[in-house]
């Protein structure tokens, strides 16, 4: 089996002069994830690495540069999943580590649990090892500065939802400047398909907000049988479709990764007026990235080739070894 990888950089608004640094990280953590799977390495390595140096780098909404929730805090949802078991780890409004898609395989590892959240996450991260870092480390000039021109009353997404508030054009547009997150999709030479998925979630969400990121199904899925997938987009949304599963659940009537994914993403904008994009290998190595919203950086390897592109129907190609 040909190894492939695909990563995604969140389907949230990027600035003119975001965009470059968003380009290049998707792609840097694709080549890293690539080199492992190259190695022999497998699915599960390669997606914890490409969503690790995205969580490293504060372009992205997780981990380092995740957005603040309305109190001003760095609250972080993460997801595992092996394609081989149904093995999946995940972590929810976790605080003051690095990286929450660690702790999320360490979940899936170590606990007979799915998902751990909050301070029973954290407890559980010191407990393994996992070095503490203060929350100010994973805030960055821009999280901040967003968070304040967020906080006018209103603006928060769950709470429009909560409140039943009726959904318009304004809504969808308040919400794309507001996601944000990175994944991860892999097939190993074994065959073996992994998704990960890790974010800050959605600005100015309330304290305690879980998205659709740390939920089976929704914020990652990856069986052998079928493929791969992983989500960004309003999380409240890609909740109510189990999007991922849903994904899988076409593959398995005999859709391409693409028409699922397409199928899939039009549902939920047209029946929970919902936003987003997805990644999505399948288990003969057939690989999309595609999106409602207006960008999502990604970047995939196959067979020594990298691909990437921002906005919709672009796609370049290299070779990895001009890079
Ligand atoms: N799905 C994430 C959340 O709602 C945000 C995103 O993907 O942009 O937490």
């Amino acid at each position: 089996m040909l190894p492939v990888i695909v990563v995604h950089g969140g389907a949230g608004l990027v600035g003119a002069e975001r965009l470059e640094g968003s380009c290049r990280g998707v792609q840097e953590a694709a080549l890293a994830a690539y080199r492992i799977l190259q190695q022999g390495g497998s699915a599960l390595d390669a997606v914890e690495e490409a969503v690790v140096k995205m969580e490293d780098n504060p372009m992205y909404n997780a981990g380092c540069g995740s957005v603040l929730n309305e109190l001003g805090e760095v609250e972080m949802d993460a997801i595992i999943m092996d394609g081989k078991t149904l093995a999946s780890g995940a972590v929810s409004a976790v605080r003051g580590i690095a990286n929450p898609i660690k702790l999320s395989r360490l979940v899936m590892e170590k606990t007979q649990h799915l998902c751990l959240t909050a301070e029973g996450a954290s407890r559980f991260a010191k407990a393994m090892g996992v070095p503490e870092v203060e929350e100010e480390s994973l805030k960055t000039d821009y999280s901040r500065k967003r968070w304040v021109e967020n906080l006018a009353p209103g603006s928060n997404p769950v709470e429009s939802q909560m409140y039943g508030k009726s959904v318009s054009v304004s809504f969808l547009n308040q919400n794309r400047g507001k996601m944000g997150t990175v994944g991860a999709v892999a097939i190993d030479s074994q065959g073996n398909v992994a998704s990960a998925t890790s974010t800050g979630g959605m600005l100015n969400k309330m304290a305690g907000r879980v998205g659709d990121t740390p939920c089976v199904g929704c914020g990652a899925y990856a069986d052998n049988l079928f493929g791969a997938a992983s989500p960004t987009g309003h999380g409240e949304a890609i909740m109510k479709v189990t999007l991922c599963r849903l994904i899988l659940f076409h593959m398995e009537q005999g859709m391409s990764p693409e028409k699922a994914a397409d199928t899939a993403l039009e549902y939920m904008k047209t029946r929970v007026q919902g936003i987003g994009g997805v990644i999505v290998v399948n288990s003969s190595g057939d690989w999309v990235a595609r999106f409602t919203s207006e960008k999502m950086p990604w970047a995939a390897v196959k067979n020594d080739q990298l691909h990437y592109g921002f906005y919709k129907g672009e796609s370049f190609t290299l070779p990895v070894s001009s890079i």
